[in-house]
């Protein structure tokens, strides 16, 4: 299947598959580079069309996000209909509320932004370029990825068509069927984990006068252990609220199947937001259950020619608000390496060529061309261990959302790390911090978060309150164990 690489010129046919938040920024900024690109999407236009309920209806925006963003100048068109969130609001079943700041300080904080307007803006700003032509309602059902021929299915007019295209990439979220294609490949590896919790949103109206009736610049979490809501503000005053739980077991959507249960339910485990939600039963029974998975899979491109990109080459788990954002960042990263063979004219390929042969792979390409695969091989490279780790650390951000954030001892070392934070700034800086407010890798966040776990951990040892850390001790930690590992990537 080895064939001519296909040169990284203007000219290239592109077709990308799935017109969500990621392809459709992708096209834009593939369209901002001149280049041509023809975009299917299996829904209808979500400009002219309602969208349907129940599917992350809001996000958390972040610094990955936001610098994908504005590399093609949309940065500020999209944080004006976003709505700042600068900590955790913890409602426990009784007591008072607790707010955990996410940030150092109130310059750090993530953005709730409607899925369905950011979706739209990037549709119509990738449209506008004029190189960016959508097709709704164009499901693909295979690609054939020995011709790169796409075979396209619009529902409503039980039609199929076939179309080849010389670059096919799949933004086609997790259940990608471009994904679907490329797994009957040899050498092509992939495992997709199913989480065994559902989610289901809900939601709480707007107060009078459009009004938030709780904080508004906060992300809501009610933990409680084996399952949790959260809620994120909307700019019409409401709340979109997520429920995660079980699928099964003693709390579980297993044991909600009617309205008195959901009703006793939430009355029992969220009565401050169960007094906010009239609609609870109704919305309950409406709206879908989502299900969670991760996938990991590899290697993203067949021969130059196809690509996965986003949630189709790396669906996380949503609990650390990284999905988009790693999707986003994804774009940044491909645009780099576009720039680098193309600034490079050929002479970069020639060279890894040279090193290549030198090493024994099997060769057969045009001489001198700078081409897509060469792209997508860096692409690849860059990516794959960074997108493995935020899908780990969403993982492992469930538990510390659903389960630590009321425990005494993560409340102590979560109050260590702001006192550490300020103490030393730009030394200590939090995983949190790490994969939410810097663009530094996310494999070095993860290497880094179990340098500071330890760090926390030694501190926090026999005391009760961060006023009694030893700073001395603190700082010798920082300075031998994580500014080491901060000053190598
Ligand atoms: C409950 C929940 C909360 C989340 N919260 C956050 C958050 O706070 N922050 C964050 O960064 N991320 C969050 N995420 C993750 C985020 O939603 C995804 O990472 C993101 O949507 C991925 O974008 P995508 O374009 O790759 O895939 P998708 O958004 O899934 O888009 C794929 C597109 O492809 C289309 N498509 C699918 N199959 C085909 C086909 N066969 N042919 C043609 N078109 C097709 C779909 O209609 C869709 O338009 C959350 C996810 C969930 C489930």
């Amino acid at each position: 299947m080895t064939e001519p690489i296909i040169s990284l010129n203007r000219e290239t046919e592109i077709a990308l598959v799935g017109g969500g938040l990621v392809g459709s920024l992708l096209a834009l900024s593939l369209a901002r580079r001149g280049f041509d690109v023809d975009v299917y999407e299996r829904r209808p236009d979500m400009r002219t069309s309602k969208i349907s309920a129940g599917r992350s209806i809001n996000l958390a925006l972040s610094t990955r996000g936001i610098k994908a963003l504005n590399t093609v100048g949309l940065e500020g068109k999209v944080l004006e209909i976003a709505i700042p969130m600068r900590g955790r609001m913890i409602h426990p079943v009784k007591g008072d509320l607790a707010f955990q700041q996410y940030g150092k300080d109130d310059t750090e904080y993530i953005n709730s932004i409607s899925r369905g307007d950011l979706n739209k803006l990037l549709l119509s700003e990738a449209e506008s370029t004029k190189h960016a032509n959508f097709h709704f309602q164009q499901k693909a059902i295979g690609i054939d990825l020995f011709r790169n021929a796409l075979e396209l299915e619009n529902e409503n007019k039980n039609e199929i068509t076939t179309l080849a295209a010389q670059i096919i990439i799949g933004t086609d979220g997790s259940a990608s069927a471009i994904r679907n294609d490329m797994k009957t490949l040899p050498g092509f590896s992939n495992s997709e984990e199913q989480l065994d919790y559902g989610y289901k949103e809900l939601a709480i109206p707007a107060g009078k006068k459009n009004t938030w009736q709780i904080e508004k610049h906060a992300l809501h979490i009610w933990p409680r252990g084996t399952f949790m809501l959260i809620a994120l503000p909307n700019l019409d005053g409401s709340f979109t609220c997520t429920l995660f739980l079980p699928f099964e077991g003693e709390k579980s959507f297993e044991k909600l199947q009617t309205r008195e249960s959901v009703v006793d339910f939430f009355k029992t485990e969220f009565p401050d937001a169960f007094a906010l939600m009239p609609d609870i039963a109704e919305d309950f029974f409406e709206n879908p259950t989502g299900s969670m998975v991760t996938v990991k899979c590899g290697p993203w491109n067949v021969e130059g020619r196809s690509l996965l990109l986003g949630d189709a080459a790396h669906a996380i788990v949503p609990f650390f608000g990284q999905g988009m954002n790693c999707g986003f960042e994804d774009i940044t990263v491909l645009e780099q390496c576009i720039d680098n063979h193309t600034a490079s004219g050929g002479s970069l390929y020639l060279e890894r060529r040279q090193k290549r042969d030198h090493e024994g792979a099997p060769r057969r390409f045009k001489e001198g061309s700078s081409g897509w695969r060469w792209v997508f091989d860096d692409f690849y490279r860059a990516r794959k261990v960074n997108s493995d780790a935020i899908a780990d650390l969403a993982v492992e951000n469930f538990t510390e959302m659903r389960d630590k954030v009321g425990n005494p001892r993560f409340l102590l070392e979560k109050a260590v790390e702001k006192k550490l934070q300020n103490e030393f700034p730009g030394e200590y800086v939090s995983r949190y911090g790490l994969v939410t407010f810097t663009n530094r890798p996310y494999s070095l966040a993860m290497e880094a978060g179990h340098i500071t776990d330890e760090i926390l951990s030694e501190l926090c040892t026999g005391i009760s309150t961060p006023e009694e850390i030893d700073l001395k001790l603190a700082k010798k930690l920082i300075q031998t164990k994580l500014s080491p590992l901060l000053a190598t990537k």
